[in-house]
């Protein structure tokens, strides 16, 4: 059984990613690859759904993509053209596996399968009004909240139901779906969480969270699926809707900081760049004289390289990262859960030792291991540590699909800046200014009245309303969190 990650690194962490292809010769290996790149988007469990013309076939289990998808058996029994694939963080335990997606259901319609990234604001109250009209629920998945949704709408078509279910539920999400006629992807109104559409040489389609998924299956990028936009990918090509009208786009503002990988361009803007944007907007906002800039790897490390390339000191890789540490560990003993951030990090003394150091990382959320790499960095001799993060304080929870501990556990939420580098132990602590992050965006900074972009964790400006916490009846749902009973 896994457990709770033992070396947990203090991060906020994506939830979800999704994958859909329509057109491929083997469609579930095009998945697997396309899941495989979004592994960085949740690594506790992942599953593909394909439809072969007749039937559909899924196979969803715990783990990495490439532990569950590297046998020819299970990818030959994945048959067909078309398909859908997620890959999911979880708490985990006994539960897990019937929440892993896509879910599958069999309407008067046919098959549809749903596999979704982001988090509904007023499932809870959905679920309870689904099951007071005899819906049975199998998970405690937003995906299912959707399945339920589509089947008791009165309209005909699969898209005209999937509408009415859409217009029912707030939150943030991107999703995919398949029936036997289509595959289908939508963002939701405000278009919080990613989803692109790319197109593979043969005039097949391919929707992903991110477009370094695109990369890995060689489809090339077409664009971003728009904020409350669905699309319907069939034998007649992309047909695009948009039931909810034009409204303000509130893209999540982390997924630059943080969550997409490096080499993803997200709503039209690439990552990697934008890191760099980020930490020379630090270097110009917070600089303090030091020999040294070095990264908390891996994520820290375009936000050090700007802001060394801008202070004009030099970039080293001060601490090593060990990359194979990780989920082997199943039952840690207390010996190993004692040697903790030194598993993950090691200090690389020959760049420390008797340096003034700038440490990059990109956030602040418990403050725990930050206060260990800071001890790891002294101890291997830095004369004065100077820590700067590439985000604003993190003051609030994420209820729109990003794993947050809840507000009291928050560092930024019960202490200020000047405290919280008392307790990490630096010389001196500085963040982005929420100004300078949308500087580094290409923004002339934060437009109170209209932000283009989600920036609740930092402001806690929640766009989307929070109806299950307003409500006060039950706890907001969060994918993490288990429902009622279980
Ligand atoms: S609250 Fe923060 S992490 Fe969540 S969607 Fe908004 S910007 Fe992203």
């Amino acid at each position: 059984m896994f457990t709770t990650h033992p070396f947990d690194d203090d991060k906020l962490r994506e939830e979800c990613g999704v994958f859909g292809i329509w057109g491929a010769e083997t469609a579930a290996a095009v998945a697997a690859l396309g899941l495989h790149a979004l592994q960085h988007r949740g690594q506790e469990a992942a599953g593909i759904t394909t439809f072969d013309g007749t039937g559909f076939h899924s196979h969803r289990a715990l783990g990495h993509v490439a532990g569950n998808f590297d046998k020819d058996s299970v990818i030959r029994a994945l048959a067909g053209r078309a398909g859908i694939g997620h890959v999911r963080y979880s708490t985990t335990g006994e539960t897990a596996l019937r929440n892993v997606q896509p879910l599958y259901a069999d309407f008067e319609f046919g098959g549809l399968a749903v596999a979704h990234n982001g988090n509904l604001t007023n499932a809870y109250a959905l679920r309870r009004a689904l099951v007071r009209r005899g819906c049975l629920f199998q998970s405690t998945t937003d995906s299912e909240v959707f399945i339920h949704l589509i089947a008791i709408s009165l309209y005909s078509t699969v898209v005209d139901r999937l509408i009415d279910a859409l217009k029912q539920v707030q939150g943030a999400y991107s999703l995919v779906a398949l029936h036997d006629g289509a595959l289908i992807g939508a963002r939701d109104p405000m278009g919080v969480r990613p989803l692109v559409l790319g197109r593979l040489a043969n005039g097949g389609w391919v929707l992903a969270s991110e477009t370094c998924a695109l990369d890995i299956v060689g489809a090339e990028f077409v664009r971003d699926i728009e904020a409350g936009e669905i699309v319907v990918i069939d034998a007649g090509g992309v047909r695009s809707v948009k039931p909810f009208g034009r409204g303000q786009s509130r893209f999540c503002i982390f997924e630059y900081i943080y969550f997409a990988r490096p080499d993803s361009i997200v709503e039209g803007t690439p990552v990697y760049e934008t890191r760099k944007r980020i930490g020379a907007e630090l270097a110009r906002e917070s600089g303090v004289p030091a020999d040294v800039v070095v990264p908390v790897p891996d994520s820290g490390v375009p936000a050090a390289m700007g802001y060394a390339a801008e202070a004009g000191i030099p970039f080293e890789l001060g601490i090593i990262r060990n990359h194979y540490v990780g989920r082997t560990f199943i039952e840690p003993t207390d010996q190993i859960r004692h040697l903790g951030v030194k598993l993950k990090h090691s200090a690389n003394r020959a760049m420390l030792e008797g340096k003034r150091v700038v440490l990059v990382d990109d956030s602040i959320v418990r403050g725990t291991t930050s206060k260990k790499i800071v001890e790891m960095v002294r101890q291997a001799g830095a004369r004065e540590v100077h820590m700067r993060i590439s985000s604003p304080p993190t003051t609030h929870s994420c209820y729109y699909g990003i794993d947050t501990p809840e507000r009291s556990k928050l560092m930024a939420a019960k202490h200020d800046v000047a405290e919280m580098g008392r307790i990490i132990g630096v010389d001196s602590l500085a963040f982005i200014s929420l100004d300078g992050l949308y500087r580094a965006l290409g923004k002339p900074g934060r437009d109170a009245a209209r932000p283009e972009y989600c920036d609740a964790c930092f402001t806690g400006d929640y766009a989307i309303r929070l109806a299950d916490l307003e409500d006060n009846t039950e706890k907001q749902l969060s994918l993490l969190q288990p429902a009622a009973g279980q």
